[in-house]
């Protein structure tokens, strides 16, 4: 090449993306605070463990609560409805979608849970959508139970009026 000539990789556009396609497999070892939440599910129950010093109820209990630093892992049942704390407008389709968009994920704040859970909301418009919605769970029929969030379809209005903004606000 001669000094005249120009380089052609440093003329040439530069590489901004790559198309790849990646596929990761993997297993979750649940451990025992995890596994005592999700065998509770396959039972139609919904368990988390409440820590002894601050009294908040996690959901799953955990080994040790983040504040307090000791298991907080004493079994509360907590209820199959509550309070959608923040919620998320899908509209956009991808694969694993559980449902063609638009559809609305929430944080719920379970009666006597101090920590939210993940969820979806179905049977409202997306534009009902709403903090302080108060929802109840939908379970899978019988046979359809199993160790997994899955064991509840999805969450729907209870019918109850929503909740005050204040009962929710330490949960956010
Ligand atoms: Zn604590």
């Amino acid at each position: 090449m001669s000094d005249d000539a120009p380089d052609a990789a440093a003329t040439a556009a530069p590489v901004t993306m790559v198309p790849s396609h990646v596929r990761l497999t993997y297993t979750v070892t649940a451990g025992r605070h995890l596994s005592s939440y999700l065998r509770a599910l396959a039972d139609r129950r919904i368990v988390g463990g409440r820590c002894p010093v601050c009294t908040k109820v996690y959901l799953p209990a955990r080994g040790a609560c983040p504040t307090c630093g000791v298991p907080a892992d004493q079994p509360v049942e907590v209820a199959d409805r509550g309070t959608v704390t923040t919620f998320c407008v899908i509209r956009i389709p991808f694969e694993a979608a559980p449902f063609p968009p638009p559809y609305v994920a929430v944080a719920i704040l379970l009666d006597g849970a101090d920590m939210p859970i993940f969820h979806l909301v179905r049977g409202i418009a997306p534009e009902e959508a709403r903090m302080g919605m108060r929802v109840q769970a939908r379970w899978v029929a019988d046979d359809q139970l199993g160790p997994t969030l899955a064991s509840i379809r999805w969450f729907e209005l209870s019918g109850e009026p929503d909740a005050a903004y204040e009962t929710y606000a330490n949960h956010l």
